[in-house]
């Protein structure tokens, strides 16, 4: 059966008489009442095959089919890489250096693509190369104008959703290799080991969460989980050891006039901020049980007053 590729090879010679620069897709959809998309597709897949050019004209991204022998004119030919139609002084197949580098990457099977990647690899590993490529990076980075470029083609490049995934997964991929993993935890631990970057480490952390979005998002949090019964005990249960702890640590000691104030001041501000928020203050001594209990004590106290004066009288 004739596909739509063939098809379009057949009626290839009658579009390139009409437009000698090649077929568009319009061309092609129109003249075989196929959708646009339909015959992009089929053109892609004959240039991928071999079996047709898909080429395009300096100044222009409009991509034109032609046959494989079209006479793009003296000395002119299509860059067997991007399809550019540029003038070849020589036998080249290639618009440029890159183009040429590409193509010639396209050509090779995949047994050599492994091999050379893995020697580039290799290569960037050894000691004098590695040294001599920081150099060449740090040297290129120093320049503002370079870095400004490198900057410049990060950005668009990240804001490509393909090479941003890419690119992602790449990070992903070393970052969570077993040896970046060692080499990452121990270089923390050894940062760790300095009492400044410690201290500063903690003061950070600390910050971080006492800002008013931490908070809100730490106390919805806590509402969530509140909700299970399994986690309200396991958190009562950490709660009441983290006391105990807290309480042994201290046992004996008193604190300074300071800590009291200190202790005081917040109380004394967050009962404010729950009146000023309309949250109703109940405290255990209020609670009907103990109000209850302290009745019954006090009318014993009393009873055992009056029985010790009737006796005494
Ligand atoms: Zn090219």
């Amino acid at each position: 059966m004739k596909t739509l590729a063939d098809e379009i090879l057949d009626v290839l010679p009658a579009l390139t008489a009409q437009r000698p620069e090649g077929a568009t897709v319009e061309d092609v959809a129109n003249l075989l009442y196929v959708p646009a998309a339909n015959a992009r597709a089929a053109m892609k897949r004959l240039r991928d095959d071999g079996r047709a050019l898909l080429v395009r004209y300096p100044g222009s991204k409009r991509r034109y089919l032609t046959a494989l022998n079209h006479d793009f004119g003296p000395k002119r030919r299509a860059c067997a890489h991007c399809g550019l139609v540029f003038a070849a002084q020589s036998k080249r197949r290639c618009c440029s250096r890159p183009c040429s580098i590409r193509w010639g990457w396209t050509r090779l099977d995949p047994d050599q693509r492994e091999a050379r990647t893995a020697n580039a690899r290799e290569g960037c590993r050894r000691p004098e190369n590695r040294a001599r490529i920081t150099a060449q990076n740090l040297a290129r980075f120093s320049d503002p104008v370079e870095r400004e470029n490198i900057a410049a083609h990060n950005r668009k490049r990240w804001a490509d959703p393909v090479a941003r995934a890419k690119n992602s997964a790449s990070i992903q991929r070393v970052h969570g290799s077993p040896e970046y993993r060692k080499l990452y935890s121990d270089q923390r631990k050894a940062m760790w080991e300095d009492p400044e970057y410690r201290e500063r480490c903690i003061a950070a952390m600390a910050a971080a969460k006492r800002t008013p979005e931490a908070r809100a998002r730490f106390s919805a949090l806590l509402r969530e989980r509140w909700q299970d019964p399994a986690w309200r005990e396991k958190w009562a249960r950490a709660v009441k050891a983290n006391s105990e702890k807290g309480a042994s640590k201290l046992r004996g000691t008193k604190q300074t006039p300071e800590q009291v104030a200190k202790r005081v001041a917040a109380r004394k501000a967050s009962m404010e901020a729950r009146r000023a928020a309309g949250i109703p203050i109940t405290r255990a001594k209020d609670s009907p049980e103990t109000i209850a209990k302290r009745a019954a004590s006090i009318r014993e106290t009393n009873a055992r007053k009056r029985m010790a004066a009737e006796l005494g009288a």
